[in-house]
């Protein structure tokens, strides 16, 4: 697969929020090996369990009728099998009361992180994952508030010496709406840093911030948001907001999705794709994104964004010794030796810059997997 990324990588979304959270039906996909604890014609209640496996619980994002069970893709195009929810539209929810004790019955990833928290400086991730990808602008924008009486919670709770929100130097409406609130939390404070592709990620990210605090953490603007819905709203997430855009797209948008939504009918709804050429869609960016099959793809809490594009097929040449796939990789790492060699490295952060910029459009990524061992 070949990416062309630079001649519109400052994606401009419509500044609304599209909210796409009444799905007739929901899918809500579990791992083959999940213990199941409802049967067809039962009746649920939103942010009921419904299924576990050892590392993870799987809740209902609405509430309704179990009217079946079937298989849909996930974000990496994989089959998996999942529950089939209709929706009663009354959103009854589940009480439940989530504290730093049992957090880790909803949610283990998070709870680990929190666990180590004590005492240090916590670096907020806000950067945006990748190019065509505008989630965090519109969580800052809309979620300024909660976010900051979050993090504060987390200052006093964790004893944190201070609490540092890195925000994209191009990122100017969240730079502005932080301004703006920020002054009444002393603990809190935002630092700036290029908007580069792979600075988001937590590696690379880290790589940076080692240099100014010596006792960090780091943690995503989403994890924050679900510290947020626990521990304030007591209540799980069932919903996200995802980027749909790309080149086939007349208005890149972010939308509002319930969890275990089909994404088909959510862009059939809210997007129109320009009829020229045709199209594929990829998962969560073109840099490390998959191709999927939409017709089954329901929305889960992977999924970052959409991105709808014609797809270019470069023939790979011979290497011309250039460097570059050296010089870019953020790790450090020389891809062409570890090509050449047929050696893993498990450094590699598959950010898939080496293939991007390589002028011979070598895929380093067929070579880079674990299997090339
Ligand atoms: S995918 Fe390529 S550029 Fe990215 S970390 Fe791995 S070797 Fe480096
Ligand atoms: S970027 Fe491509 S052409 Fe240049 S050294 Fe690396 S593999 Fe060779």
């Amino acid at each position: 697969m070949g990416v062309d990324i630079k001649d519109e990588y400052n994606l401009k979304v419509s500044y609304k929020v599209v909210d796409y959270t009444l799905p007739k039906i929901v899918y809500i996909t579990i791992a083959p090996t999940a213990k199941v604890y409802v049967k067809v014609g039962d009746k649920v209640l939103k942010d009921q369990l419904l299924a576990e496996i050892k590392t993870k619980k799987y809740y209902s994002s609405i509430s309704g009728t179990i009217i079946g069970f079937c298989k849909v893709k996930d974000h990496n195009n994989k089959n998996l099998p999942a529950i089939a929810i209709k929706n009663n539209f009354k959103e009854q929810s589940k009480k439940i009361k989530i504290d730093y004790n049992n957090v880790e019955q909803c949610d283990l990833k998070l709870s680990s992180k929190l666990k180590t928290l004590k005492d240090c400086t916590l670096i907020v991730n806000a950067l945006e994952d990748e190019p065509y990808i505008a989630n965090n602008i519109l969580i800052i924008r809309d979620y300024c508030e909660k976010i900051l009486k979050t993090l504060d919670k987390l200052a006093n709770d964790f004893n944190l010496s201070k609490v540092v929100i890195i925000i994209g130097i191009n990122d100017k409406d969240s730079i502005n709406k932080l301004w703006n609130s920020i002054g009444r939390y002393p603990n809190i404070t935002v630092n700036l840093i290029d908007s580069d592709y792979t600075n988001s990620c937590e590696i690379v990210l880290a790589k940076k911030v080692k240099k100014h605090y010596s006792n960090f953490k780091i943690i995503s603007l989403y994890d924050v948001l679900k510290v947020y819905n626990y521990f304030i709203n007591n209540t799980l997430v069932s919903q996200k907001y995802i980027t749909i855009s790309g080149r086939g797209v007349q208005k890149p948008k972010v939308i509002n999705i319930k969890y275990g939504t089909p994404l088909i009918q959510a862009i059939n709804d809210n997007i129109k794709i320009k009829k020229d050429l045709e199209y594929h869609f990829i998962t969560n960016g073109l840099m490390k994104g998959k191709e999927v099959d939409l017709n089954l793809l329901c929305m889960n809490e992977n999924i970052d964004g959409i991105i709808i594009q014609d797809i270019k097929s470069y023939l790979e040449k011979p290497c011309i010794n250039c460097g570059l796939c050296a010089k870019f990789c953020p790790i450090g790492l020389d891809p062409k030796y570890l090509k050449e060699n047929k050696k893993y490295s498990n450094k590699c952060i598959h950010c898939n810059l080496c293939s991007y910029i390589c002028p011979s459009h070598i895929d380093f990524s067929k070579y880079l997997k674990k299997e090339a061992k």
